[in-house]
């Protein structure tokens, strides 16, 4: 079954919403991807901190500083998988910080806009991560993501879980209509029907139940914790939507806090592998913070539509393969970053900016380093799944990027 889907917010942290799939664009003039590397000898490449602790020991209050040093820390999430000629942060952080970002990174490799993508172009992370179905399984307590549209042939939509880029497969769930008359779907985990219907109820009410979707012998579990709902006529069993049908949908994926302080943990440490700042600075007191507690997010995560900002102002241009892109720069002022994860053919992703703090080194003009991180496609002999690769500075503009 095909599937167009509509990219969208939900509105409780943003409302903006846009359309994919069939905008295809390509980016823009404005970056130059760098040379192909040249070896073929793969190494990890570490930069060691010299400060010899945990940087989250400063400001007071976060890090105790105790726990050992963590060796290689991704400033990616390893869940988007490794990339050649990437740089790991060697000392920078301790063990017991790592665990703790690896909580709302999780969040986001499971929860956001990310997680479906990276579940569209099939992505895979460490291998002992255990699967996780993103369109049935809640993370960290919240929802999972959700594709709406409507079932052909039926008045009422359903929950659609997406497989590769344009195939989609109805879902086990249950369908009720509110008394707006607006569908709300509960995704049908057989065995825990009860509980989940339980929590769901507490939030939406008055409900009548429409339609479920489920296998025969899960129909038991319906009957029993729906009992209530069921009193009225049931409908002969409907057929199944048929295979190559094409369906238009929409995705909802929710930002949290969580997912915004993975964000700027991953915009941080960028920074620190690329630029010459030791984490220490104090002009990062207050994103290491944000890091830690996630409080005041308006301060430091901000997201739009236009892709980095200056450079990849064309709204048809988009990356004509897979890649994530990172930058960041710095000037006398301030040091910033723009981010984009799962640039590809079809995705315009949003872009976020991260405002890391006053700048720590009194300069002349605007330090810009930026890298795409190319998927192969399918991930080498070593099991990089792709290649970092420099982005120029621009010739003719100064403190800009180009990528082509
Ligand atoms: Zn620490």
């Amino acid at each position: 079954m095909k599937m167009t889907v509509l990219y969208s917010i939900r509105p409780f942290l943003a409302h903006k919403w846009q359309q994919f799939k069939r905008t295809i664009f390509r980016l823009k003039t404005k970056f130059v991807v760098g040379r192909e590397p040249a070896s073929k000898i793969s190494t990890v490449n570490s930069k060691v901190s010299q400060a010899g602790r945990c940087i989250y020991s400063e400001p007071e209050g976060l890090c105790d500083g105790t726990k050992p040093l963590h060796p290689k820390e991704h400033y990616l999430p390893a869940g988007l998988g490794n990339f050649r000629d990437d740089v790991r942060l060697r000392d920078y952080i301790c063990i017991g910080c790592q665990e703790k970002f690896s909580k709302f990174e999780e969040v986001f490799m499971h929860h956001g806009p990310e997680a479906f993508f990276r579940h569209m172009i099939g992505v895979s992370g460490r291998k002992k991560s255990r699967k996780k179905n993103i369109f049935y399984e809640p993370t960290a307590g919240m929802s999972p993501l959700t594709v709406v549209a409507q079932v052909p042939g039926e008045d009422w939509t359903g929950l659609w879980q997406i497989e590769g880029v344009s195939k989609g497969s109805l879902m086990k769930q249950l369908v009720f209509r509110n008394q707006q008359n607006t569908d709300i779907h509960l995704a049908l985990r057989p065995g825990k029907l009860a509980k989940d219907f339980a929590r769901f109820r507490k939030v939406h009410k008055p409900l009548r139940l429409i339609a479920w979707v489920c296998d025969p012998k899960e129909e038991a579990e319906i009957d029993l914790v729906c009992a209530d709902f069921l009193k009225g006529t049931r409908s002969e069993p409907q057929k199944l939507p048929a295979e190559g049908e094409n369906i238009e949908g929409q995705m909802l994926a929710a930002i949290s806090i969580p997912y915004l302080q993975a964000i700027a943990k991953i915009a941080f440490h960028y920074v620190l592998a690329h630029f010459p700042f030791t984490g220490l600075e104090p002009e990062f007191d207050d994103i290491k913070r944000f890091i830690y507690t996630g409080a005041e997010y308006e301060r430091f995560v901000q997201w739009g539509n236009e892709p980095f900002i200056e450079q990849l102002k064309d709204p048809r241009t988009v990356s004509s393969y897979w890649c994530h892109l990172l930058s960041a720069q710095y000037d006398t002022n301030t040091v910033e970053s723009r981010m984009q994860f799962f640039s590809g053919p079809q995705v315009r992703p949003l872009v976020w900016r991260v405002m890391l703090g006053a700048s720590p080194n009194q300069v002349i003009g605007t330090h810009a380093k930026g890298f795409s991180y190319r998927y192969f496609d399918k991930a080498d002999e070593e099991g990089y799944v792709g290649v970092m690769t420099p982005l120029a500075p621009a010739i003719s503009e100064s403190n800009s990027l180009r990528v082509k």
